[in-house]
């Protein structure tokens, strides 16, 4: 088999624990695989790498950003290359560009566009296990380097087992699998045996930062087997598959938070056709991509609010566009508050049920969660509240709608 082994950043935490890795890498090609490794950066490493830009630039150049950004993965790359040799096993370390990741020009969250593979192919033939630093790429033209948006070693584990048409791609992190919600904050959480891409999909794009969003749209779209697990422990893990007639369609699969959202208000908007086209034009244009929106009702006919969320990290970019728009519509100015979060309910049992959106509206309400935005889908409900009540309102959430209990 050619297995395709993600290892994030907890999972290569520090040495003892890259020396972990490497003898779960050498044990599965001692099996008779063929295997290649995909690494995060060392825990917390890619957050300091973040602050030491901060600290020399309040909005620094994104170009510049990710060739900082790409180091931490290419460290873990070399130090597990280094141990699986040690182990006396051939191994070889390779970068996004080496391995032949072409990307877009989006730096921070760029698109790959290919992969060529052909170096990891030769490789892999000699009998080498092929360590790949995650989380990056290149343009095509200028050869610069890119990186894949937060989690994104998570891609690039699926899209080179996709290129490679690898049988399993496995996603070894700190948790046993994916839970009916982050199981850090609710103990009771219940590990699921399956999931479907689509409710996978959703949890991801809702916050469960267990698998990055786009790692499981491509998952989705190649069909790539997929599977999370510990890499702590010896458990069976998650299995992402297909959706099948064989998996009970609950009303309620998990519950999901996001923390890394800001919520933008532009006050006193001129009511009339165009207004709103313009204004997330110009954000879109930015790259930065909008979530949730409520215009409210304009009470004297002339002007009205608009507020959106983005996430918080594009705010640097949004700010100096807000300004402008404001000034070039009129409106009365521009509120940010960035201590929201968002939580969900997800599950593909919604479509045919009412009443959910009032049960988890209700459930808010007793432990007195004031619901600031509201969003809606055929299968997940969001509400935006503020941040300090987070962890309570999942736990509410996931008691409300009894996750823990397997019939449910
Ligand atoms: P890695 O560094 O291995 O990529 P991440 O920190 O990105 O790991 O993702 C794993 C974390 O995701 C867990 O520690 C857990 O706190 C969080 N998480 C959030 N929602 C879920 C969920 N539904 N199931 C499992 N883990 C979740
Ligand atoms: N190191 C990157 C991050 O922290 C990528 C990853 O871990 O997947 O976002
Ligand atoms: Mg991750």
């Amino acid at each position: 088999m050619l297995i395709v082994q993600k290892y994030g950043g907890t999972s290569v935490a520090d040495i003892e624990r890259i020396k972990k890795v490497a003898e779960r890498v050498v044990n599965t090609a001692r099996n008779g695989n063929r295997v290649v490794v995909v690494v995060s950066a060392m825990a917390g490493e890619t957050d300091k790498l973040i602050e030491l830009a901060q600290q020399v630039s309040s909005n620094p150049d994104e170009r510049e950003m990710d060739l900082l950004l790409s180091t931490g993965e290419r460290i873990t790359s070399a130090l597990t290359a280094m141990a699986i040799q040690e182990l006396g096993h051939k191994a070889i370390a390779l970068t996004g560009r080496q391995v032949g990741i072409i990307t877009d020009t989006v730096h921070t969250k760029a698109k790959i566009a290919r992969i060529s593979g052909d170096k990891a192919k030769r490789a892999l033939d000699e009998g080498y296990i092929v360590v790949v630093a995650g989380f990056q790429g290149i343009t095509e033209d200028e050869g610069d380097v890119t990186t894949l948006g937060r989690g994104g070693s998570d891609l690039t584990a699926v899209a080179i087992a996709s290129a490679l048409d690898a049988d399993l791609c496995e996603i070894y992190t700190d948790v046993e699998g994916v839970y009916t919600t982050d199981p850090n904050i609710v103990p009771e959480a219940r590990k699921l045996e399956r999931i479907s891409y689509e409710e996978m999909l959703e949890l991801a794009s809702l916050g469960a930062k267990v698998l990055q969003t786009r790692s499981v749209e491509f998952a989705m779209k190649y069909n790539v087997p997929l599977v999370v697990r510990s890499s702590f422990v010896d458990a069976p893990g998650t299995l992402v598959v297909k959706e099948d007639s064989n998996m009970e369609q609950v009303l309620v699969s998990g519950v999901a938070y996001d923390k890394n959202q800001a919520k933008v208000t532009i006050l006193g908007v001129p009511d009339r056709p165009g207004i709103a086209g313009h204004l997330f034009k110009t954000i879109a244009d930015a790259s930065i991509v909008v979530d949730m929106i409520v215009q409210n009702i304009s009470s004297d006919g002339k002007s009205t609010d608009i507020s959106f969320t983005i996430p918080k990290t594009d705010l640097p970019k949004a700010r100096p566009l807000t300004d402008e728009i404001v000034n070039g519509l009129g409106a009365k100015g521009v509120s940010i508050d960035e201590n929201i979060a968002k939580v969900s309910i997800v599950g593909v049992g919604m479509k045919t049920h009412s009443g959910v959106a009032a049960k988890m509206f209700q459930t808010l309400a007793d432990q007195g969660i004031n619901i600031k935005m509201i969003s809606t889908s055929e299968i997940k409900v969001s509400c935006v509240i503020d941040s300090k009540y987070t962890e309570l309102a999942v736990r509410v959430l996931h008691d409300a709608f009894d996750l823990a209990s397997p019939s449910q």
